[in-house]
């Protein structure tokens, strides 16, 4: 029953989707112009042909979210594996094209459903084109210049920016239904966003150049300067809004190009917002039905907006933190709401007041236990690391706003993501390096808690974990308990790469000195304060540069520490103490003042655990079909406004004001700000009281396996206290020939091998040539090596 259910809804979402691509396809031609469409449909003063594309572009991706978030609710329990059929055409359209080390260094490589999806989108765009051209060109082609030819055919342009418009948008939310339903990730669906961008911009560079060459050529058009400045022309169109547009959307092209976003991220980022603003207000100022066509993927944006906006009104502190300097990467942990489910491979995004309340940085989950504590690893590259980093070190109190997680749109009781693609695979192989090895930690730190529990359904029998790292110090966010199942030559194998170059011997000063590594714990000020705890829990009996950084001392940080058996202790430590865990302060003291000035966009100053966005499914629906709402009811009124024979540019920026105010307004107003409100005086109320929600600043004291310390020596990463030690091996690993070893030990029915890689670029290209070499060679075993990309930069 229910598997006929879950097909229906598949078929329903089908046939949503077909309706978007048939109007899409059918819009630009003759087959559908205003005599075609009847009148009876026209509501209010919304148009007949308005109302049948609302339903026809709205009301489907509103039908097909909501039966997506129903199929994602029934199919909590994990998804059944791939018919054999249908993973042999994924297969087939995961093949990547060659040239591929072209390709991998142009566009990240280029796979034939990637190649067949551009084909369909030129092929859609030449015939919009020819059907556009001949509507506008008519039988009158050869009574006109060509200077008019070329007026008629900037005018086609334009009309194809419409259905490029709708597509474009559709990628670009966090929460829609094509992460859930495509189980693309973020990045694969933003890289879409950004091949659809430089379409749109072509056309749009057409449009305007084409009309550019008319006005200056042709003598009847008027004059270029005089049409260029034209606010309003006979047809109510406004020509400076459409410029004023098109120069919003080359700043938009020009700051989002790769060198740009690597280099000034702030700039790109910045001009993505306030000139994508500019160009949405200005292109429905110049003519006034664009907003028509924005709309169905903004308003998945809007959702996706509304939620965020109640998330971060929550702020936080960071209650645990490790700084190792050698490798400039940070632990950090923070409270999470135990009912926030943190998974690996989601990413939380981060904003730290006191450094910028504009800058919201993507950080992977590195880990999340069921008590709901949160850690991040964070490395230091450029301004907000940096400072991030530097707070730390000098026990700066650090209180942070986070908005996600984002990955799985989830709460515990609402799982709207298929299993874990890790979750499907018997053999893993797993390359790291640099701070994109935070996500396979996780996945790894996930599988061993499964393991530890006595769970081994749905895990993979095997796993090889391949990191490169070009300092020594950067193993040392490896768990110590994963070191010692990888020594122990359990399920997981572990292969350490050290690869500036240097042979491991020259690096044999290992262990780390003490003082390099500050770890430490916020606790409330009010004991800070006192000073009445011993002084120099974790000292450095070292007086290097970097020793004096991270000198603490339990008077100014309100650190105690215990040992082993649990006692506490205090005291000026040495090297074998200073990394020991960190101990909860008594609870008697724990007193804290739960409030952080200014830190909250709506003067919500207690800080308290980490917030989920959305509460459930039932809560998810109600978000979307509420902004759809409201976006329905701002084109009402807008349409009522624009029938009082207004101009065209005053009616586009009403319709584009109005849908922004009600399709964000609407579903915050009821059903975002109310659910967070709630928590909010539950959560001061349990404040005043002393409860437990009360405290959620409190030290967190590091789990076991984060503090139990690893040493590096004579090129062996060692796990004190324990025989259990890796080799880390000199030079960048041989790739191919790994994968090859790993297919030869894994058992002949494994049909797939999975293959993740998070890294920097020159990795991750490797790794994907790898594969795609090895996938492309005929003879080489059945073995399908399924490569998934885990990116750390947009
Ligand atoms: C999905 C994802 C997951 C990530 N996970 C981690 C992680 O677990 N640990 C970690 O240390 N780093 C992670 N990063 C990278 C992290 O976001 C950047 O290192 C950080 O934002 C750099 O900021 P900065 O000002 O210190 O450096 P900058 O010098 O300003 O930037 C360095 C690079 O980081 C990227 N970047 C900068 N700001 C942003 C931003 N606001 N949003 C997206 N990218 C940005 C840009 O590509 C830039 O070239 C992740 C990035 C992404 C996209």
């Amino acid at each position: 029953m229910a598997a006929l259910a879950a097909f229906a809804l598949k078929l329903f979402i089908a046939a949503c989707g077909l309706a978007v691509v048939v109007f899409l396809v059918v819009q630009p031609t003759d087959k559908y112009d205003a005599s075609t469409v009847p009148d009876s449909l026209a509501l209010s003063d919304l148009e007949g042909r308005s109302v049948l594309q609302m339903v026809l572009t709205w009301g489907t991706v509103l039908a097909a979210t909501l039966a997506t978030l129903l199929l994602r609710r029934m199919s909590a329990t994990g998804a059944a594996p791939a018919p054999r059929k249908a993973a042999q055409v994924k297969r087939a359209l995961a093949w990547q094209l060659p040239p591929r080390a072209f390709f991998a260094s142009w566009c990240g490589g280029l796979s034939l459903g990637e190649a067949l999806l551009v084909l369909a989108w030129l092929a859609l765009n030449g015939w919009w084109l020819g059907m556009l051209l001949q509507r506008n060109l008519g039988t009158a082609l050869d009574s006109l210049g060509w200077q008019e030819r070329v007026g008629k055919a900037g005018l086609s342009f334009g009309q194809l920016l419409a259905p490029n418009l709708a597509l474009l948008f559709m990628p670009v939310p966090h929460t829609s239904l094509f992460p859930w339903l495509t189980g693309l990730s973020r990045n694969q669906l933003i890289r879409y966003h950004r091949w659809m961008g430089h379409g749109t911009m072509w056309i749009l560079t057409a449009h305007a150049v084409l009309y550019y060459v008319y006005w200056a050529t042709s003598k009847t058009a008027g004059g270029f300067w005089d049409n260029f400045s034209l606010w309003r022309d006979k047809s109510g169109v406004s020509n400076l809004a459409g410029s004023l547009a098109f120069f919003c959307g080359l700043a938009l092209w020009g700051s989002a190009l790769t060198w740009v976003r690597r280099h000034f991220y702030t700039v790109f980022f910045r001009t993505h917002i306030i000139c994508f603003t500019g160009f949405f207000l200005l292109s429905c100022a110049h003519y006034s039905g664009c907003w028509i066509y924005f709309a169905p993927g903004l308003l998945l944006y809007a959702a996706d907006l509304a939620l965020r906006a109640g998330q971060l009104g929550n702020a936080t502190t960071v209650t645990a933190a490790t700084v190792e300097e050698h490798a400039a990467v940070a632990t950090i942990q923070m409270k999470a709401d135990k009912a926030l489910a943190l998974r690996p491979l989601q990413e939380v995004w981060l904003m730290v007041p006191s450094i910028s309340r504009f800058q919201w940085h993507p950080f992977t989950v590195a880990g999340g236990s069921a008590d709901g504590v949160l850690t991040l690893h964070v490395k230091r590259y450029g301004p907000f690391t940096k400072e991030l980093l530097n707070g730390l070190r000098r026990r700066r109190p650090t209180t942070v706003r986070v908005a996600g997680p984002i990955g799985c749109e989830t709460t515990a009781d609402c799982q709207l993501l298929p299993s874990a693609s890790w979750e499907r695979q018997e053999v893993l192989v797993l390359f790291g390096g640099g701070v994109g090895v935070t996500a396979l930690l996780s996945m790894l730190r996930a599988m061993a808690e499964r393991r530890a529990a006595g769970e081994t359904a749905g895990l993979p029998r095997r796993v090889y974990f391949v990191w490169a790292a070009r300092a020594l110090g950067e193993f040392k966010s490896l768990d110590a308990p994963l070191l010692d199942v990888a020594a122990q030559g359990g399920w997981l194998q572990l292969r350490l790469h050290h690869t500036v170059g240097q042979s491991t011997r020259s690096l044999d000063v290992a262990p780390l000195a003490p003082a390099m590594t500050a770890r430490f714990s916020f606790v409330e000020r009010s004991q800070q304060l006192s000073g009445d705890t011993e002084v120099g829990s974790a000292r450095g009996s070292q007086s290097s540069p970097a020793s004096k950084e991270v000198q603490l001392t339990k008077s100014d940080l309100g650190l105690e520490r215990s040992s082993a058996d649990g006692s506490t202790s205090s005291g000026s430590e040495g090297l074998s103490t200073a990394r020991g865990p960190v101990g909860m302060p008594p609870r008697r003291r724990a007193v804290h003042p739960h409030r952080e000035a200014g830190v909250s966009p709506y003067f919500w100053s207690l800080l308290r655990p980490l917030q989920p966005k959305s509460f459930g499914a039932v809560h998810l629906a109600a978000v979307y079909l509420l902004t759809y709402l409201g976006a329905f009811c701002a084109a009402l009124l807008a349409a009522s406004y624009a029938s009082q024979n207004v101009q065209q540019w005053q009616a586009g920026m009403l319709y584009c004001g109005l849908l922004t105010a009600m399709a964000l307004g609407l579903p915050f107003g009821l059903a975002v700000f109310p659910v967070h409100a709630a928590r909010y005086v539950r959560a001061a109320a349990a404040a005043r009281r002393g409860g437990p929600e009360s405290q959620p600043e409190l030290v967190a004291p590091f789990q076991d396996n984060v503090d139990e310390p690893l040493l590096l020596d004579r090129g062996t990463l060692r796990l004190r206290g324990s025989g259990a030690a890796l080799p880390v091996q000199a030079g960048r690993p041989d790739f191919e020939g790994l994968l090859r070893e790993v297919n030869e030990e894994s058992p002949p029915s494994c049909g797939t091998i999975g293959v993740y890689v998070g890294g920097p670029k020159g990795l991750n290209t490797a790794v994907q040539l790898a594969v795609s070499s090895l996938n492309g060679r005929r003879g080489v075993a059945d073995t399908y090596y399924e490569l998934h990309r885990e990116a750390v930069e947009l």
